[in-house]
C-alpha cells in the first residue's frame, strides 16, 4: 500500500486489503493481550535507507516522528568446538551511507508513516484472507482492466485497476498445503490466455522456486539485572558462527545467553552442564513468546 500510495502520489484511491489485524506484515510489533507492557518487534527490527529516494522517505518520517535514527553496531560471534563463545571482531555495517531507522515508539509507527506519504487516502480492509484473484476482463480487447479480490467464502472483498502484491504468500505453491487449491496468483496467470504476461510468469516461476522453512521464534523478554546484560553487549546485530557440529544437541541460543547471563562482554563462558544453562538463561526470562512461523 505504501508503494502503490508513492506511485499514485496521492492522484489514486489506496486500498490495503490485509488477513492480518493491522499494518507491518512481517515487520509487525506484536502485542499480547495478557501484558500490554510487552510489544516486540517481531521481523525486521530496523528499516534500512540507501538510495536517494529512500532517504527523502526517511527524512519525511523523522519529520513527521514516526521514526528515529539509530546506529546498529554488528559483530560476528564465534561458538567455538569447545563451547565457548567469542567476539570475533566488527562485522562491516550495510551499505556506505545507509541511515538506519526505527519505529518510534514501535516498528508499526513507521510502517504507518509509510503509508501516509503517499499523501493520498488510504481504505485499510483489516481481517480479509484474499483466496481468488480474478482478472476483469475489457470488453473489446480481450485484455484486462482491473482485478477483482475475493474472500475465503467466495465474497467479493475489493475491485482494482492496479494490483500490487507484497510478500510471496498468495504466489507460493506452500499456499497449497496450507489452504488448498492452486496459489490464487497462479490461477490468476493460468487464466489470462492471450492477455498473459510473460513478466508475471518469469516472476511467479521464481517465487515458486523460493524454499520454505518453518523457524520457530523464541521472543523474549528480560527485565532488571538481565536486561542490563542485554543491554550492555557491544551490539545489537551478530552474526552467528558456530564451529561446531550441528549434532551436538545443546542450542547454541543455549550457550549465548548462558554466556551473557555470565559476562556481559560475551566473552567465554565455558562449557556447562545443558541444565545449568538453561537455568542460567531463564532466570531473567520475564516471559517467553509464542513459537512462530517465518
Ligand atoms: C521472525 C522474523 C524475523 C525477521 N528478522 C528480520 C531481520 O532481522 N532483518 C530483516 O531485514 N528482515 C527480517 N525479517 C523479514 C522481514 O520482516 C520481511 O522480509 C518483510 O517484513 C517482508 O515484507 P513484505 O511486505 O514483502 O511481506 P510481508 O511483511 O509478509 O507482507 C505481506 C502481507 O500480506 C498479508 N497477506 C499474505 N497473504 C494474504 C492473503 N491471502 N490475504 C490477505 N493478506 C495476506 C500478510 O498478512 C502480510 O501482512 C524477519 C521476519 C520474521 C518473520
Amino acid at each position: 500500500a505504501a508503494a502503490a500510495t508513492a506511485a499514485a502520489g496521492g492522484a489514486a484511491r489506496v486500498t490495503l486489503v490485509e488477513v492480518g489485524r493491522g499494518v507491518g506484515g512481517r515487520a509487525a510489533t506484536r502485542r499480547t493481550r495478557e501484558d500490554e507492557r510487552i510489544m516486540v518487534s517481531h521481523g525486521a527490527p530496523v528499516a534500512d535507507f540507501r538510495t536517494e529516494a529512500g532517504k527523502g522517505a526517511a527524512a519525511a518520517l523523522l519529520a513527521a516522528g514516526a521514526a528515529r535514527e539509530v546506529s546498529t553496531p554488528r559483530r560476528r560471534l564465534v561458538v567455538g568446538a569447545d563451547g565457548r563463545v567469542a567476539l570475533d571482531g566488527e562485522l562491516a555495517g550495510g551499505a556506505a551511507g545507509e541511515q538506519l531507522l526505527v519505529g518510534d515508539p514501535t516498528m508499526n509507527s513507521l510502517c504507518e508513516g509509510l503509508l501516509k506519504l503517499g499523501g493520498g487516502p488510504v481504505d485499510m480492509l483489516f481481517g480479509n484472507l484474499v483466496r481468488d484473484v480474478a482478472p476483469i476482463r475489457a470488453p473489446d480487447a480481450g485484455g484486462v482492466k482491473g482485478w477483482l479480490l475475493r474472500g475465503k467464502h467466495g465474497e467479493d472483498i475489493a475491485e482494482c485497476d492496479w494490483l500490487i502484491v507484497s510478500g510471496a504468500t498468495l504466489a507460493h505453491p506452500r499456499w497449497t498445503q496450507v489452504y488448498g487449491g492452486a496459489p490464487p496468483l497462479v490461477a490468476a496467470a493460468r487464466g489470462l490466455g492471450d492477455a498473459s504476461d510473460p513478466r508475471l510468469d518469469v516472476a511467479l516461476e521464481k517465487i515458486g522456486k523460493m524454499q520454505a522453512k518453518a523457524v520457530q521464534v523464541a521472543m523474549m523478554v528480560f527485565t532488571g539485572e538481565a536486561a542490563e546484560r542485554w543491554a550492555s553487549v557491544p551490539f545489537t546485530i551478530a552474526e552467528v558462527r558456530v564451529l561446531f557440529s550441528e549434532s551436538d544437541a545443546c542450542s547454541i541460543l543455549d550457550r549465548l545467553l548462558a554466556s551473557s547471563a555470565h559476562t556481559p562482554t560475551l566473552k567465554g563462558s565455558g562449557r556447562r552442564r545443558r541444565g545449568e544453562d538453561r537455568r542460567a538463561a531463564q532466570g531473567g526470562a520475564y516471559r517467553r513468546g509464542r513459537p512462530q512461523h517465518a
